[in-house]
């Protein structure tokens, strides 16, 4: 039982507006799809979605990294899921999204073989997973629309985008608060846009609108300025850049940062060691959130099963593939009702059916050329 051929697809999404946040501002998510293929007739889809900012990471140092991981895959067990990844981790440092893209792809073979929905195979704690809508970073009028739009569309949660102004940061949260009343609830993400102290000081003007926690205030290498915030401020300090690996959870842990971290698949480098993070947070009594980068609704879906599977996974913002105007996926993806995504119920990571048009033909082959494509 081995993998026999790992193909490689490049798939540009564009937003359906330029969608902004204190790092940047993005037009189009380019992502890297991973198609792992056994000898024993089960194949897996995984999914990476590079974000140069927050990883180091582009399509093309996903491809490069592919390039030197994939041939080392061929030939052993899809199963053996650590083992794979310590071979991965043994080639290349870094490189998360791509290893992220692998390790899903093994997950969702995992589910496949067990023939059942990859959430019940991991945990199966919850069958559905409250999730928030993210609003990139406009003027406080024009977020303010967008916010009562999203609630509209039934979700009960927002998160915030801020980290500009530290001023117009609070009057964002003002004009959102008041127009979505106060049932709905709020998070903020400053993504390190703000100094310690700005933090401290914004955060106790945020007080008064009841904003649930505070997402990456300061520098991601800042743990120092992090625990500062935490000790300061009333209002709950979730870390994001700051952790990306299970050891990067326990220096925050230990540096009494954070009460909250935000696991992400394309920072731990798949389920692997997002479930490890969502373990070492459990034993120092932190809960975690899961997020995304630019995942389509492939990554989204895989994330979707693991929040559902992990009792610590408590919050979620999964909701990128919401924001792309075009999916690669066609059946099979994890759906969204009011402020819920529901992880299929087929095997595995669920996904039926690609668009061919948005997917296209591979832009690499791995292994056994005679392996059949998608
Ligand atoms: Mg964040």
């Amino acid at each position: 039982m081995g993998i026999k051929a790992i193909h490689v697809y490049s798939a540009r999404l564009p937003y359906r507006e330029p969608f902004r946040i204190a790092l940047g501002t993005s037009i189009e998510s380019h992502n890297i799809i991973v198609h792992v293929i056994t000898d024993f007739e089960v194949d897996g889809w995984g999914e990476a979605s590079p974000s140069q900012r927050i990883t180091g990471e582009t399509p093309q140092t996903v491809i490069e990294a592919l390039d030197r991981i994939a041939p080392k895959l061929i030939g052993m067990c899809p199963l053996r899921i650590e083992q794979d990844i310590e071979a991965m981790d043994k080639i290349v440092a870094g490189n998360t999204s791509a290893k992220a893209a692998i390790d899903m792809a093994l997950y969702d073979i995992l589910g496949k073989v067990a023939r059942r929905p990859l959430y019940r195979v991991l945990g199966g704690y919850r069958t559905k997973v409250f999730t928030d809508f993210t609003l990139g970073i406009k003027s406080p009028e024009e977020m303010a629309k967008d916010a009562v739009k999203a609630v509209e569309h039934g979700f009960k949660a927002l998160k915030v985008k801020v980290g500009i102004d530290p001023e117009e940061d609070v009057e964002r949260v003002a004009k959102i608060r008041d127009a979505v009343g106060s049932e709905i609830a709020i998070r903020i993400d400053a993504n390190q846009g703000w100094t310690p102290e700005q933090a401290v000081k914004t955060l106790r003007k945020l007080e008064r609108f009841n904003v649930e926690f505070a997402e990456q205030p300061v520098k991601a290498d800042d743990i120092e300025g992090l625990a500062h915030v935490r000790r300061n401020s009333n209002i709950p300090v979730m870390a994001d850049e700051t952790v990306h690996s299970p050891r990067d959870a326990m220096k925050a842990i230990r540096a009494e940062a954070v009460d909250l971290i935000n696991i992400k698949l394309m920072k731990s480098g798949g389920i692997l060691n997002a479930m490890k993070i969502a373990a070492v947070a459990e034993a120092a009594e932190i809960p975690c959130m899961i997020g995304c980068m630019g995942e389509s609704t492939l990554g989204i879906t895989a994330a979707v099963h693991l929040a559902a599977a992990v009792k610590n996974i408590q919050h979620a913002d999964l909701d990128s593939d919401l924001l792309l105007k075009d999916d690669v996926v066609a059946e099979g993806k994890a759906e969204l009702k009011d402020s819920f995504r529901i992880p299929p119920e087929n095997p595995g990571i669920g996904i039926k059916s690609f668009n061919p048009e948005k997917l296209g033909k591979p832009v690499r082959i791995y292994g056994d050329v005679n392996a059949k494509q998608y």
